[in-house]
């Protein structure tokens, strides 16, 4: 099956056809770094990572190219760093240093270009005369706006009518624009506030104009897939298609318009201004969330099991599950190397509009004949290669399983504070007291074991397998 992909311009499941297929362009809205991202934040990471390594795999490693941006001139970074008491460039360098460590930590492979807006002031100038030449934007009391009137089709992604979008506006309107929807490109700034040199003064530009020339710069004026979550449909995204199709004369800005839908709190979305977020460092580094901490590859796992475009609800016993698949998965691959290629299964699954809760349905279905082939020696090849390299590869794809097995346990081990060796000892003592059938000194090794953290598994073929307990 070729790769379909739902595109929110048109609301339907598209094939999709790359402009180039030697050079495949996504672009996907990035932090504003003047807080830590949350758990909510962490999906679109965590689904553009995982449709930018299906590119990677479709197309070749060199020929995608993903544009994840920074935005670093935001209102909102200038109140907290005042707040805080430190520089702007303080705040947004230590933002974006825990929110890159958060990325890697969630199994997120680095963008292949993450933009500064800072660095990218002269682009957005240039593309704020472009619409100031050709009428799609004017000045007003020191800003410069974006005409939306001057745009027939205004409202097409988000498919709302001027008409519509003004009953719906709550906002107080400022009294220098034409049409309450006009938004800011450029506008003034204060001389404690940050700010470049332009044709219009000393001033700072809008935030939906840093995205569309960032996008410029790096993947032209035309480009494949652009993503977010569904709340940047409007009016983030709307105007990013507006300032760009104006400033070049196109008909399009992105072919594709991926959204992800919302990670929730019983049944509200998870948001700073709802007060109802745990940050990914805490769920990571901290016991804020179910009393501990969470490795990020049981986050990505518990976020990939529902689809991309529908809601989910973030719970501690979703990671739970989570956490339990993945012990037994990397069980059962243990130190293998991954195969070269991917179960067709899986490759189906996520062709099909990354249907990745059908591909962990197939991991699960891998992973079972594998359990079983230990002792059926015909069910432990996958076509003509072994299920466990398999399993891996697959997995892969979805940015999981990229430890060893003996990695993952080691790093179980040590956030436990279990000595392995002292384990394995008292193991092998109890097994000789059971041998000489000394019940109650095994009994007394399990409760020492017990004490450290350590469950026991006695198997059927007389040896014992151990686990900490969670
Ligand atoms: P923001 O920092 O609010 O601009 O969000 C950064 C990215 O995370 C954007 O793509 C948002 O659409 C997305 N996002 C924010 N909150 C959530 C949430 N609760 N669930 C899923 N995505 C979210
Ligand atoms: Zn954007």
């Amino acid at each position: 099956m070729a790769l379909q992909l739902y595109n929110t311009l048109t609301r339907r499941k598209e094939e999709f056809a790359p402009i180039d297929p030697s050079n495949v362009r996504m672009y996907v809205c990035g932090p504003t770094v003047y807080d830590l991202a949350h758990v909510g934040n962490a999906r679109p990471l965590i689904v553009f990572d995982v449709l930018f390594r299906l590119l990677r795999e479709i197309y070749g490693e060199k020929h995608v190219t993903y544009v994840r941006n920074i935005t670093d001139v935001d209102d909102k970074i200038n109140a907290r760093a005042a707040e805080r008491g430190i520089s702007i460039r303080k705040l947004t360098e230590e933002t974006n240093a825990i929110f890159q460590a958060d990325a890697k930590a969630l199994g997120c492979l680095e963008p292949s270009a993450q933009p500064r807006a800072t660095e990218h002031i002269p682009a957005m100038i240039a593309m704020v005369e472009k619409l100031l030449a050709s009428g799609h934007a004017y000045r007003a009391d020191g800003h410069v706006l974006f005409d939306v009137a001057s745009m027939p089709d205004y409202g097409r992604l988000s498919r709302r009518s001027l008409d519509e979008m003004l009953a719906g506006a709550r906002v107080e309107v400022a009294p220098y624009k034409k049409n309450p929807m006009d938004f800011v490109l450029w506008k003034p700034s204060a001389p404690d506030e940050p700010g470049w040199e332009s044709p219009w003064g000393r001033g700072r530009p809008g935030w939906h104009l840093e995205c569309s020339a960032m996008s410029w710069k790096y993947l032209g004026e035309v480009f494949d897939i652009h993503g977010g979550g569904i709340d940047l449909v409007f009016p983030h995204h709307e105007n990013e298609i507006a300032q760009s199709r104006c400033a070049f004369c196109r008909d399009v800005m992105a072919n594709y318009w991926l959204h992800n839908g919302f990670l929730q709190v019983e049944g509200e979305k998870m948001s700073k201004s709802l007060g109802n977020f745990v940050t990914i460092h805490e769920l990571l580094h901290s016991d804020t969330f179910g009393g501990r901490s969470w490795p990020g590859e049981v986050l990505r796992l518990a976020i990939l099991r529902t689809h991309y475009r529908q809601p989910i609800d973030f719970t501690v016993k979703a990671l739970e599950e989570a956490e339990q698949t993945l012990d037994r998965w990397y069980d059962e691959i243990g130190d293998v190397t991954a195969a070269d290629e991917i179960a067709p299964n899986v490759r189906d699954a996520l062709n099909d509009d990354l249907n990745t809760p059908a591909a962990l349905g197939e991991l699960h279905r891998l992973a079972h004949p594998a359990i079983a082939g230990k002792a059926m020696a015909g069910l432990t090849r996958f076509g003509q290669k072994p299920v466990p390299e398999v399993l891996k590869a697959s997995a892969n794809a979805l940015g999981l399983l990229l430890q060893s097995g003996s990695d993952y346990r080691a790093e179980r081990l040590s956030v436990a504070n279990v000595d392995e060796a002292k384990v394995n000892r008292l193991i092998s003592s109890r097994l000789q007291a059971r041998a000489a059938k000394n019940w109650a000194l095994s009994d007394r090794i399990r409760d020492e074991l017990d004490a450290m953290g350590v469950a026991l598994k006695d198997n059927k073929d007389g040896t014992t397998s151990w686990d900490v307990k969670r």
